[in-house]
C-alpha cells in the first residue's frame, strides 16, 4: 500500500456529459484545480459516460470548451492524454471486469436478476407499509436455476454489493472534519448492460489514476460509505475526501439546470459575463474573501491569489446562495480593468453574433471598435451590452434607423436645432471660416465648442434639450455613447449627413 501523504497530489474532475455543462462542473474544477496548482500537483478531466441514458454526444465538447474558456485547464484528460489513458471510463470497461470478478469471487458482492417490475413493486409495498427501502436480497445466495425458478427473473443480471452489517459510515472531510452517513442499500455496481455504475467506476478510476483528493459535490457524502468498503475489499489506499457544498438559488433550494437557466455554463458565455469575472465569483462561492494589507476583505482576485492562499478548512460547508448580481458587480469590474485594445477583441464575436459586424471586419472596422469601445467601456455590465450601443457607428448613414422612443422626445424645436448644428458643424472644418478644412480639426472638444456656441448659446437652448436631437440624429437612440465623441469617430460627412437626414425626416 502506498502512503498517499507522501504524494504528488493528484486530484480530478469528472463530469458525466450528459447535457449542458453544469456551473457546479465549473466550480469543482476550480478548488479542484486552486489546490493542485498550490501544492505542485496535476489535475485530471475524466469524462464519466456510463450512464448511457443520459448521454449526450456533443455535451463532453462543451465541457472541453468551457473550461478552457474559464483558463481552467488539465493536465491529463481525454483530448490530451496522460499517463493514465483512456480518461473516458467508456474506453475503460476491461478495467472494471477484474474487479467486479474478484468481488464475485470473494463472496462481497453477488448476481442480481431481479426484473425491474419486480423492484418497483418491492419498493412500492415497502414504501406503503413504512419499511425501508432497499434490496431485499431475493437473489443472494441462489444460483441462476435456483432464481430463474422465481417469479420477476429476467436473463441479464446486474451485480450488487453485500453491504455487511459492520459496515463504516463514518469518514473524514477536509472540510467538514468527521462526517456520518446512512447506511448504504445493496449498491448494483455493475449493469445489466455491462457498463459499472459510477461507484465501482469511481474507485477504481481514482485508484488506478493514484488520485490523492477526491473534491466533489456534497450530494456523495451519502455514497462515501460505499467507496470506503470497496477500496477495503480491494486492499486499497483510499484518497482524501473533500465534499463541496452544493450552490443554492437565492431561495434556498438547489441549482438546477430545469430552474435555473445560470446552472447552465454555457449561459454564463451567452450573457456576456467575462471568464475571470465567473471565476472570481465561484470562488468567493463557500469561501471568504481575501486579506488585503490591512486586513480588509479583498474580494477581486486573480485565479493564482486564490491558489496561493487556499486552504479547505476555510470552506463554508453551508451551500452558498447563487447571487448574480455580485457577478453583475463583478463582472463591471473586471471589464473596466480590461485594457480598450482587449475589451474590444473580447466583444467581437458577440458584435458578430448581433449582426453589427462581419465575421471578418476590416482594419478600419477594427481601428473604428477600438475607438468605440473606449466610448462604452464604463457604460455596459455585460458583453452583450455593447451590441445597441456599437451598432450606430457600423451602419450606413441611410440605414440608421431612428427608435420610436428616441423621435417621440423630439420637441418642436428639434427642426432649428438640427439646422443650427448642420450650419456649424459645416462651417467647422470649411475654409471659408478660416479653419483647415480637415479632419484634424474634427474632434470632440472643437464639436463641442462650435455645437454650444450654435445652439446654445445661439439659440438659447439648455444644453439638455439642445443635444437630444442631435444624439437621435446621429445614434437613432435616446441614449448612446458621449454625443461629441461619437461625432469625432463618425466624421465630419457622416455626422452632416446624420443630421441633415434627420432634419429632413422631420419638414
Ligand atoms: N460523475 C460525477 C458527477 O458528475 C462525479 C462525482 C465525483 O466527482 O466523484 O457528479
Amino acid at each position: 500500500m502506498t502512503d498517499t501523504a507522501s504524494q504528488t497530489p493528484r486530484l480530478r474532475v469528472a463530469p458525466s456529459p450528459t447535457g449542458d455543462p453544469h456551473v457546479g462542473t465549473a466550480y469543482m474544477s476550480l478548488f479542484n484545480l486552486a489546490f493542485a496548482r498550490q501544492q505542485g500537483g496535476k489535475f485530471v478531466l475524466r469524462i464519466e459516460d456510463t450512464d448511457r441514458a443520459r448521454f449526450r454526444e456533443d455535451s463532453e465538447q462543451q465541457v472541453f470548451d468551457m473550461l478552457h474558456w474559464l483558463g481552467l485547464h488539465w493536465d491529463e484528460g481525454p483530448d490530451v492524454g496522460g499517463p493514465y489513458a483512456p480518461y473516458r471510463q467508456s474506453e475503460r470497461l476491461d478495467t472494471y471486469r477484474p474487479y467486479v470478478e474478484r468481488l464475485l469471487a470473494e463472496g462481497k458482492a453477488y448476481h442480481c436478476w431481479c426484473s425491474t417490475e419486480r423492484l418497483a413493486q418491492m419498493r412500492e409495498v415497502q414504501q406503503k407499509t413504512k419499511q425501508p427501502t432497499g434490496y431485499d436480497r431475493l437473489c443472494h445466495g441462489k444460483t441462476r436455476e435456483e432464481r430463474a425458478a422465481l417469479p420477476g427473473f429476467t436473463e441479464t443480471p446486474v451485480v450488487r454489493m453485500l453491504i455487511p452489517e459492520d459496515v463504516e459510515l463514518h469518514f473524514e472531510d477536509l472540510i467538514r472534519g468527521r462526517v456520518s452517513a446512512p447506511r448504504p442499500d445493496d449498491q448494483v455496481i455493475l449493469k445489466a448492460d455491462g457498463f459499472p455504475t459510477y461507484h465501482l467506476a469511481v474507485v477504481v478510476d481514482d485508484h488506478e489514476m493514484g488520485i490523492t483528493h477526491v473534491v466533489r459535490g456534497e450530494e456523495w457524502i451519502s455514497s462515501t460509505p460505499k467507496h470506503i468498503l470497496l477500496y477495503r475489499w480491494l486492499g486499497l489506499e483510499p484518497p482524501k475526501w473533500a465534499h463541496m457544498p452544493l450552490l443554492r438559488n437565492t431561495d434556498k433550494s438547489k441549482i438546477s439546470k430545469r430552474k435555473n437557466p445560470a446552472a447552465r455554463l454555457t449561459w454564463f458565455r451567452e450573457q456576456g459575463y467575462l471568464p475571470e469575472a465567473l471565476v472570481n465569483f465561484l470562488a468567493l462561492l463557500a469561501y471568504p474573501p481575501a486579506q488585503g494589507a490591512e486586513g480588509e476583505d479583498v474580494e477581486v482576485f486573480t485565479f493564482e491569489e486564490f491558489s496561493k492562499d487556499f486552504d479547505w478548512r476555510k470552506v463554508n460547508p453551508v451551500g452558498p446562495i447563487f447571487d448574480l448580481k455580485k457577478l453583475d458587480w463583478l463582472n463591471g469590474v473586471y471589464v473596466r480593468g480590461l485594457e480598450v485594445g482587449e475589451l474590444a477583441s473580447r466583444l467581437l464575436p458577440y458584435l458578430v453574433d448581433a449582426g453589427v459586424l462581419g465575421a471578418e471586419p476590416t482594419l478600419g472596422e477594427l481601428a473604428r471598435l477600438r475607438s468605440v469601445t473606449e466610448l462604452i467601456q464604463t457604460r455596459m455590465v455585460l458583453l452583450t451590452e455593447a451590441a445597441p450601443l456599437v451598432r450606430p457607428f457600423f451602419v450606413a448613414d441611410a440605414d440608421l434607423e431612428v427608435a420610436d422612443d428616441a423621435r417621440a422626445q423630439l420637441k418642436e424645436d428639434a427642426p432649428q436645432v438640427l439646422d443650427a448644428a448642420v450650419a456649424a458643424l459645416t462651417e467647422l472644418g470649411d475654409e471659408r471660416s478660416g479653419v483647415l478644412g480637415s479632419e484634424s480639426t474634427w474632434n470632440a472638444a472643437a464639436i463641442e465648442a462650435a455645437l454650444r456656441a450654435a445652439v446654445v448659446d445661439g439659440l438659447g437652448i439648455k444644453p439638455k434639450f439642445a443635444f437630444g436631437p442631435l444624439r437621435t440624429a446621429v445614434s437613432g437612440q435616446r441614449v448612446s455613447p458621449p454625443l461629441f465623441e461619437s461625432m469625432e469617430i463618425l466624421g465630419r460627412t457622416s455626422t452632416l449627413a446624420r443630421l441633415q437626414r434627420l432634419r429632413d425626416d422631420l419638414a
